[in-house]
């Protein structure tokens, strides 16, 4: 090697130097200003990440209230639900005590030789019975108003099942009743209390009770239990709340296959479900049918 390629060889090793301390120093900025730039990011990104979480938090705390506020609405709804239901109860019991009030308590009572309905007892109303209906068309029978209806479907559901059922006898005041009976004692003496007798008489009084008939039965009353007609009333005459007052066998008084008395729909469809009678019931028992007489 000459001097002066020894010398080059050195210049070139300083420039060598010079290039590799700039570039050290370059790449050394350059991870500085990249780190920050990263440290920057990394701060934003965990601002953020708190800010996310101040918002969820928030949120639930915001979630928490509604559900308390939902809770304290359905409450005040159940509140006003119970307090409608007792409105309505008490609603309910006043129209109860209405109707009730409204409703003549003799139409249910058990009639006997003990317990008489008074003379001067009158039906709130009375109503004609049509006249295509009665046995005797000559002679206008009535009945208790507010059974007429009643009365009257059955009669033309009679009709409608081909049966010929006629009315005989219907409302019949006190002295009607009484000199009835007179009549019956003149011609029968004593014996005429085994058939107008005392608790057939109130059932009539309250307008509530028919003697029924057909144009072709054998008789007026007799043998009336032979007839289809009886049969007919029977399987049908609890549907329009009519019942058998004095069944065959009964201890209160003769076998009346003719007399029905309406008790309300109710009271004569439970009877003949159990096939029970109107007088084996207790008093107590009746009488919570009341509210329901016209129903
Ligand atoms: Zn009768």
């Amino acid at each position: 090697m000459t001097f002066s390629s020894s010398k080059i060889y050195l210049s070139l090793l300083g420039l060598g130097l010079v290039v590799a301390v700039l570039a050290a120093i370059l790449g050394w900025y350059r991870y500085q200003e990249t780190n920050e730039a990263l440290l920057a990011v990394r701060e934003q990104a965990d601002k953020l990440s708190q800010e996310v979480r101040d918002l969820g938090l928030k949120l639930e705390q915001s979630l928490a209230e509604g559900s308390q506020v939902a809770a304290r609405l359905e409450a005040e709804e159940k509140k006003n639900e119970q307090f409608e239901d007792q409105i309505v109860g008490i609603t309910n019991v006043v129209g109860d005590l209405e109707k009730l009030s409204q409703t003549d308590p003799e139409l249910l009572k058990k009639y006997s030789k003990v317990y008489f309905l008074s003379e001067n007892y009158m039906p709130a109303q009375l109503a004609d019975i049509p006249a295509d209906y009665l046995y005797d068309a000559s002679r206008q029978l009535k009945a208790n108003g507010e059974i007429i209806d009643f009365l009257t479907d059955l009669l033309e559901g009679a009709t409608e099942d081909d049966i010929d059922l006629k009315v005989v006898s219907a409302y019949r005041s006190f002295g009607e009743q009484s000199s009835l009976k007179a009549q019956y004692s003149v011609n029968y003496g004593s014996g005429a209390n085994a058939f107008s007798a005392d608790q057939g008489y109130s059932e009539h009084q309250l307008g509530t009770t028919v003697d029924f008939t057909s144009t072709s039965a054998p008789a007026v009353f007799a043998g009336f239990d032979q007839t289809e007609v009886y049969k007919w009333l029977t399987d049908n005459a609890h549907k329009y709340g009519f019942v058998l007052s004095y069944p065959d066998n009964n201890q209160y008084y003769q076998f009346e296959p003719w007399h029905w008395r309406f008790v309300g729909r109710k009271l004569a469809r439970d009877l003949h479900r159990d096939d029970k009678y109107f007088y084996n019931l207790d008093q107590r028992e009746i009488d919570q049918y009341l509210i329901d007489l016209f129903d």
